[in-house]
């Protein structure tokens, strides 16, 4: 201020000064209007900066900042100085935001900043999504406007909201389940986050139904031993035969239960991460002609199995496994095909991708069951499944056990007809055959007597 100050009182003493010496040569009168005119030149050289000034303020910018001298230069240098400083903090301010948007944009989660109102002041792209938000247009809006339903609006209602609200929304053809959360922010304002949990309650209700239908399948057989049990218990002389067929009855009732623990101890297997898939060479026809084999010890005489074996090559995957699915395809058509039915076991090579089909001529499937078919516990006719000693499980562990070696399991149905199951194995799993030690009948023997 000093500085400011002093240069204008300078120049004012100079003009004085100037006015003193030229007193002896003008006169008193002569110096007196020198002097008034030095001040009012003096007088006009600031309004016309102070006007510069003005317009400037009229409409500033970095680029404009007028030039000036004496002392109007400095304040001009100072003016520019100040808006290079406030271009500087405006440039790193902009930064942060982006930079604070593209997190905000990148974040799994949908964000929503609320006002003391709840009008919206800002929202990323997943909050866009899943609340049908448009920044640009809805910036201001209330999100009561955009998220109707009542129970959301008492939440938002709340003072301290404790629990996370679970909320499902639809979104064009999708449908979410969100869990919603207030966190208070700033002054008055909030943070409306959003997490799509939609995973997550579908495995919940998948782990629900598991455990209802396990233990619903448990309880029957557990049940018939228990029924048994006690009146055995209850008889005072105990009939031999009566005993003999209870026993009998009892007995089947554990295999049962023996038959679904073995079945989910093999899904639990391999639904495991951890489980590897063993990588073998597994001769194929050669398990075609073991599972011919069984089916008719199966069976027993009450159908014609055949067995066709158009291509020799082998497959990559794991001996057990492929055993195990195409076990269940098989022993599935001899349940599900009344006697005096045909069945089929196929293994070729088709359209660049290696098949293991199983046709019958049984009792066939509806259309509007076959996509289900493959899910835990799912049967079309349960009384059916139960006497033959079906757990429900099987085409689960067959889907299971297709997916670890990319196939896929194709069903064709003509209900009343037949069904074909096919495992379908892309080429990668093709391998040539290899030389075997012994010969095809007698490993086949040798597996079924083992
Ligand atoms: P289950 O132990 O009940 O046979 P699966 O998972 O093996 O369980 O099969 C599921 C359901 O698919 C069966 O209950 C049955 O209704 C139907 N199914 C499977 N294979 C056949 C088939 N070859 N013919 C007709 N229905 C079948």
């Amino acid at each position: 201020m000093r500085q400011l100050w002093g240069r204008p009182l300078a120049t004012v003493i100079l003009f004085c000064c100037l006015a003193l010496l030229s007193w002896p040569v003008l006169g008193g009168t002569g110096a007196l209007l020198l002097l008034s005119v030095l001040l009012l030149a003096l007088l006009l050289h600031h309004i016309r900066n102070l006007s510069e000034l003005y317009r400037w303020l009229n409409e500033p910018g970095i680029e404009n900042v007028p030039s000036g001298d004496g002392v109007w230069g400095d304040v001009f240098y100072q003016v520019l100085r100040l808006m290079k400083r406030q271009q500087r903090s405006e440039a790193r301010l902009s930064f942060a935001l982006q930079r604070f948007q593209r997190a905000g944009a990148a974040l799994p989660e949908a964000v929503v900043l609320l006002d003391e109102s709840d009008a919206i002041e800002w929202c990323n792209p997943k909050a866009a999504q899943y609340f049908s938000l448009d920044l640009q247009r809805d910036r201001g809006q209330q999100i009561t406007y955009f998220v109707r339903h009542p129970q959301f609006v008492r939440y938002l209602a709340e003072p301290r909201p404790s629990e996370p609200l679970t909320l499902h929304v639809a979104v064009g053809h999708s449908d979410y389940t969100l869990s919603i959360q207030l966190v208070p922010y700033g002054d008055r304002q909030r943070l409306l986050l959003g997490r799509d949990v939609t995973r997550w309650e579908k495995l919940e209700i998948t782990r629900r139904d598991f455990v209802a239908n396990v233990s619903h399948e448990l309880r029957t057989p557990l049940t018939v031993v228990r029924g048994f049990l006690e009146t055995l218990e209850d008889m005072q002389q105990p009939d031999p035969e009566m005993t003999r067929r209870s026993l009998r009855l009892m007995a089947e009732q554990a295999m049962r239960m023996t038959h679904l623990v073995e079945d989910l101890l093999t899904l639990s297997r391999l639904e495991s991460t951890h489980t590897v898939l063993r990588e073998e060479d597994v001769n194929v026809p050669e398990m075609l002609k073991s599972l011919t084999q069984d089916a008719n010890a199966l069976s027993a005489g009450r159908h014609r199995v055949r067995m066709n074996i158009a291509c020799n090559d082998w497959l990559k995957g794991s001996s057990d496994e492929l055993r195990s699915a195409f076990g269940n395809l098989v022993s599935n058509a001899i349940r599900y095909t009344p006697e005096g039915g045909e069945i089929e076991l196929r293994w070729e090579h088709a359209d660049g991708q290696l098949v293991f089909a199983v046709r019958d001529t049984g009792i066939g499937i509806e259309p509007q069951h076959i996509d289900r078919l493959t899910e835990r516990f799912y049967r079309v006719d349960k009384s059916r499944s139960r006497e033959t000693g079906g757990t429900g499980l099987g085409l689960a562990i067959v889907k299971h056990v297709l997916n670890r070696h990319q196939a896929r399991l194709e069903i064709s149905s003509d209900p009343g007809r037949g069904s074909t199951f096919s495992a379908v194995f892309p080429d990668t799993r093709r391998l040539a055959p290899r030389a075997t030690q012994a010969r095809p009948a007698d490993a086949a023997a040798q597996r079924l007597k083992a």
